[in-house]
């Protein structure tokens, strides 16, 4: 099993130059090929492949001073990306969808480098006083700090910048992992909107309360951008702040989902959730997915804490999950509106939080009950 560990660097402001200028570099490498298959394919109809341009850059390393400043395998990381990208472009062109042609890559767009194979390049090392560092070939030793230790044998590093703070990335296999079997109890996830989630035995998450009171922040400082001169030095100060706030949010994002879904895995076995992704989504649930908290991550962070603890989550269609009684199984005639916040059910009297009854719905969905459809009731 794999596992990634991410840890905050901090170069210092030579280090914080050299890392720059590597990123840059690395992004001109990946245009340069990106414009040279696209050139070699309008002029001969040829398509150029990743052995090629590896070989050409190594040539080319020789005389160019900031190629040659790369580390080899780093470098070719960053050509066989292209290479993927260009491989999706071919299935999607095969598979009759809209190809969209692989992209230039922006200042912004390209954030990212990968030493595909440990010690070649990049190292961890510890220094006099046994403090972490991060050896980077061309760069020397950077400061890290290990919050935790990283668990396994360190297969990848990669190096990332978000804004202006830059991250290493431990990708380690942990070998034959066996997860012991959860015996926690099933339970059914309602992913509400006056609620983050309820559960199908009634605890309630609240919204993440940062994002609404960094909104006010936010726009604050988007008005600061509009109102200084596009280009100059304190506009894109402005910039940054807006970019570090939005980078700031996120990450308080994860932590709650991450934080969440720990909870939600140490008590259950199996979890069902709402499957998201069912087309022709309802208008309720289309409010969800819409609604700026992040369903996506927090299924993704859910499920793969889940694997390591031996629990499962399983998506469920929520069809009717709102509307259906969840003691008897009736529909009501007329439908809720997200207005109404309690169920109570005309036929057998139940009355309960709407979310939580959504939340019993999922359950009994996962179960293998079927609830009725309005037509047959
Ligand atoms: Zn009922």
């Amino acid at each position: 099993m794999r596992k990634a560990f991410k840890y905050r660097l901090y170069p210092n402001r030579a280090q914080t130059e050299a890392l720059s200028e590597i990123l840059e570099t690395h992004r001109r490498l990946y245009n340069a090929g990106l414009d040279e298959r696209r050139a070699a394919w309008e002029n001969e109809r040829h398509s150029v492949r990743y052995t090629e341009q590896s070989a050409r850059f190594k040539e080319e390393r020789r005389s160019n001073e900031f190629y040659a400043r790369l580390n080899f395998s780093s470098a070719q990381a960053t050509l066989r990306r292209l290479n993927l990208a260009f491989e999706a472009f071919f299935r999607r062109v095969k598979a009759g969808e809209n190809p969209g042609y692989p992209r230039f890559k922006g200042r912004s767009r390209f954030e990212s480098i990968c030493f595909p194979s440990y010690g070649d390049g990049c190292r961890m090392r510890e220094d006099e006083q046994g403090r972490a560092r991060l050896y980077l070939q061309n760069i020397g030793q950077i400061k890290v700090k290990l919050h935790r230790p990283w668990e396994g044998t360190i297969k990848t590093v990669t190096v990332k910048r978000e804004v202006d703070k830059w991250y290493v990335i431990l990708s380690c296999d942990l070998g034959e992992v066996t997860t012991p079997c959860h015996r926690g109890p099933a339970v059914g996830i309602d992913l509400g909107l006056k609620a983050f989630l309820v559960t199908s035995d009634g605890w309630k998450v609240d919204p993440p309360r940062f994002y609404l009171e960094a909104q006010t922040r936010l726009r604050r400082l988007q008005r600061r951008v509009a109102r200084r001169k596009k280009g100059s030095g304190r506009w894109r100060k402005a910039c940054r702040d807006v970019a570090r706030l939005h980078g700031h949010i996120a990450n308080q994002r994860r932590d709650f989902h991450h934080k969440t879904a720990r909870t939600l895995v140490q008590q259950y076995g199996t979890i069902y959730v709402e499957d998201l992704n069912i087309k022709g989504i309802a208008r309720t649930r289309l409010a969800k997915s819409t609604h700026d908290v992040g369903w996506g991550q927090f299924v993704n962070i859910l499920s793969s804490k889940a694997e390591e603890a031996g629990a499962q989550v399983k998506r469920v269609d929520p069809a009717y999950t709102t509307q259906a009684c969840s003691r008897c199984g009736a529909i009501p005639e007329v439908r809720l509106t997200l207005r109404d916040r309690m169920y109570s059910c005309d036929s057998c009297g139940f009355t309960a939080d709407r979310d939580e009854n959504a939340a019993l719905n999922v359950l009994a969905v996962g179960l293998g009950c079927s609830l009725r459809s309005p037509s047959t009731a």
